[in-house]
C-alpha cells in the first residue's frame, strides 16, 4: 500500500521514535486533548477528551485497548501506520495509559494489518498486541471486547458500555489506532502545533484511504477541511462521476460537488460525515447502482445476525438494489427499497443497518437518473451481470 502526502502535510506519516515520549498527568492529558478539539479517527468521531473522562473517573482501574482492527473494506490506514509508524500508536498507548492509570495496554489488530512491525514496536513497553479475528463489526467497541476476552465478536447491548464494564470486567477505554498517533504527537508538540493545521471547527491531520477510479490508490494524509479534490489528487482520480466519503457506511458526494472541504457541517448537506476518512472513487464506465448492490450484499452478509434489521431487513434491502442493478421491470422497487431503510433505521444493537441504510439512501437519491434508466431497462455501464 503506497502513502501519499498532500503538499500542506505529512505529520503522522513522517513521524521519528521519541527517545523520551513525554509522560503526561491525567489533567495535562485532558488539557491538551480539549485545547486540541482532538476527535476520535475510527468513524464516530467523538470528542477524545470525553472518553478519556468517562473511564478516568471510576474507582477501578481501566484497561486501555487500542483499536486496529480495520473491519472497514475500503479502509488501509490502520495497516499503513503500523507498518510505517507503529512506535507512534504503541507511545499512544503509553502516554494515554499512564495518564488513566491503566492497568492493561492492548493493541488489537485486524487480520490484514502486518503484526511484525507492531509486536517489535510493543517489545519492552507494556503493550500486549492480540491478533484477532476479522470482519466488519469485530471492531465495533463492545464486539472487539468480547472477542478479547474470548467471546464471539459480536456487539453487546448498548445499554451496557464498555466504559463502564469491558475487558476484565472492568472500565474500558478503547482508541482508534490513528487517535493514539495523534495524542502522541499532541504530547510531543502541544495543542498550538496540532491546531495549526485543519480548519477552527475541525483541527488537525487525517489519514485517508483512497481507492476506486485512480492511478495511485494509497493513503494519503491530509489536513481536515480539506477539499475533497485536493485530498485526492495525489491518486490521480479519473473524471470522478462521485465519490462514496465515510466507507461502505458513508455516502456519495457528487463529481460536481469536489470541492466541498472534508469537515462534518460541509459534508452534511450530503447525508456523509469524513468516518475513518475512507474515500472511493466512482469513475464514469461503472454501474453506481451494481456497485451499491455489491455493497448492501457485503453488509447484509457480514452482521452479527442477532437483531431484527440485521436478521430480516438488510437482505431484503439488497436484494431489492441486487434487483434493480439487474434492471428488472418492477416500478416498485424504489419504494419497496425504501420502505426496508426505513424499517431498519435505528432499530439495531449497533449502528450496522443505520450505516447501511445511510449507504442505500445516498445511492437512491444522487443516482435517481440511473434508478430510473434501469426501471427502463437500460444502463450502458459496466459489472452488469
Ligand atoms: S444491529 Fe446487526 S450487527 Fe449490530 S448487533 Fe444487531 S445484529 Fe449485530
Amino acid at each position: 500500500m503506497s502513502t501519499m502526502a498532500t503538499p500542506d502535510t505529512h505529520r503522522l506519516l513522517a513521524a521519528t521514535p521519541a527517545e523520551h515520549p513525554p509522560r503526561l498527568t491525567l489533567e495535562q492529558l485532558l488539557g491538551l486533548v480539549e485545547d486540541a478539539g482532538l476527535t476520535g479517527r475510527g468513524g464516530a468521531g467523538f470528542p477524545t477528551a470525553i472518553k478519556v473522562r468517562s473511564v478516568a473517573e471510576g474507582r477501578r482501574r481501566p484497561v486501555l485497548v487500542g483499536n486496529a482492527m480495520e473491519g472497514e473494506p475500503l479502509s488501509k490506514k490502520d495497516a499503513v501506520l503500523l507498518t510505517r509508524v507503529p512506535h507512534l500508536v504503541v507511545e499512544g498507548l503509553a502516554v494515554v495509559g499512564r495518564a488513566i492509570g491503566a492497568r492493561r495496554l492492548v493493541l488489537a489488530i485486524g487480520p490484514d494489518v502486518h503484526p511484525a512491525a507492531a509486536e517489535e514496536a510493543a517489545r519492552g513497553r507494556g503493550v500486549e498486541v492480540a491478533r484477532l479475528d476479522g470482519g466488519f463489526v469485530a471492531g465495533q467497541e463492545s464486539a472487539l471486547v468480547n472477542q478479547l476476552g474470548g467471546r464471539p465478536a459480536v456487539p453487546s447491548d448498548p445499554l451496557v458500555r464498555v466504559t463502564t464494564r469491558g475487558l476484565d470486567g472492568r472500565p474500558t477505554l478503547v482508541l482508534n489506532a490513528e487517535t493514539l498517533a495523534q495524542v502522541a504527537l499532541l504530547a510531543r508538540h502541544g495543542a498550538d502545533w496540532f491546531r495549526r493545521v485543519g480548519t477552527e471547527e475541525d483541527p488537525g491531520t487525517s489519514l485517508f484511504s483512497i481507492s476506486g477510479a485512480v492511478a495511485h490508490p494509497g493513503v494519503v494524509e491530509a489536513g481536515r477541511g480539506t477539499p475533497l479534490s485536493r485530498v485526492l489528487a495525489p491518486a490521480e482520480p479519473d473524471a470522478p462521476v462521485a465519490v462514496l466519503v465515510g466507507g461502505y457506511h458513508g455516502a456519495w458526494v457528487p463529481g460536481w460537488a469536489l470541492d466541498t472541504p472534508l469537515t462534518g457541517s460541509a459534508l452534511k448537506e450530503y447525508g456523509a460525515t469524513v468516518g475513518a476518512g475512507v474515500l472511493h472513487v466512482l469513475g464514469p464506465n461503472t454501474c453506481p447502482i451494481r456497485v451499491a448492490a455489491d455493497i448492501a450484499a457485503y453488509l447484509a452478509g457480514e452482521s452479527a445476525q442477532q437483531c431484527g434489521p440485521c436478521l430480516n431487513g438488510l437482505p431484503r434491502m439488497a436484494e431489492g438494489l441486487r434487483r434493480l442493478a439487474r434492471r428488472a421491470p418492477d416500478p416498485g422497487l424504489p419504494a419497496e427499497i425504501d420502505r426496508m431503510r426505513l424499517l431498519v433505521t435505528g432499530r439495531g444493537a449497533c449502528a450496522h443497518p443505520d450505516g447501511t441504510a445511510r449507504m442505500v439512501a445516498s445511492t437512491m437519491r444522487v443516482f435517481a437518473p440511473h434508478v430510473d434508466r434501469h426501471l427502463a431497462g437500460h444502463c450502458g455501464l459496466e459489472g452488469h451481470r
